[in-house]
């Protein structure tokens, strides 16, 4: 099963993401996440990545498509995987049909502007393992120590209202599009993101798996 997951930052695709790898027993792909270790570990990727995600724009085309077509050449991604935050323009899904990339599903998870800006802007990350929290919603069971691996649990530079802004001005102009270019293929289903994960994830399991 090839899977895309779309939806707006924030809008629960990494968790859902992990909830089908765990189902399917399939990897879930985040460009997101291989640009971060990237940064993390200041390679020439990573320093290049840093700017545009920092400020909340996406990074050129030709780097993530190039990453995504290194990524899918590995051996787990032989009976499937799923793309969490990939593609994000109109070019890079181009570029995955052009790579012969056939893809099963492609899921929409829909979360209104307001609900995103108070998941991201209380949202924390462990820099260790990436496990995530939200300071009101799902605090740690101590402040700013990681539940799973005891890392510290901070706040993504690019989770600040102003650039969450910019990050959804750019999900609405440049991934918004691409809900009709897959519509086109009869693949989109959508989920509407509910208040409870362990609902939509249900709602995202079937949508899978109808
Ligand atoms: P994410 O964790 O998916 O929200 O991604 C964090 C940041 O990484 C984004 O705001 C972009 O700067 C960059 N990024 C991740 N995936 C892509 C992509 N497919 N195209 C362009 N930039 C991306």
């Amino acid at each position: 099963m090839r899977l895309i997951l779309l939806g707006a930052p924030g809008a629960g695709k990494g968790t859902q993401a992990e909830v089908i790898c765990n189902a399917l027993n399939i990897p879930a792909i985040s460009t997101g996440n291989i640009l971060r270790e990237a940064k993390a570990n200041k390679t020439a990727l990573g320093l290049e990545a840093a700017s545009y995600m920092d400020s909340g724009k996406l990074v050129p085309d030709e780097v993530v498509i190039n990453i995504l077509k290194e990524r899918l050449k590995e051996d787990d991604c032989k009976d499937g995987f799923i793309l969490d935050g990939f593609p994000r323009t109109v070019p890079q899904a181009e570029a995955l049909d052009k790579m012969g990339v056939v893809i099963d599903r492609v899921v929409d998870i829909e979360v209104p502007d307001e609900k995103i800006m108070a998941r991201l802007s209380g949202r924390r990350v462990c820099e260790k393992c990436g496990s995530s929290y939200h300071v009101e919603y799902k605090p740690t069971k101590v402040e700013g120590v990681c539940d799973r691996c005891g890392g510290k649990t901070v706040q993504r530079k690019d989770d600040s209202p102003e650039i969450i802004k910019d990050r959804l001005e750019v999900y609405h102009a440049q991934t918004e599009p691409l809900k009709d270019y897959y519509k086109k293929t009869g693949k989109l289903v959508i989920v509407e993101g509910q208040e409870e994960v362990a609902d939509t994830s249900a709602l995202t399991l079937k949508a899978v798996e109808a």
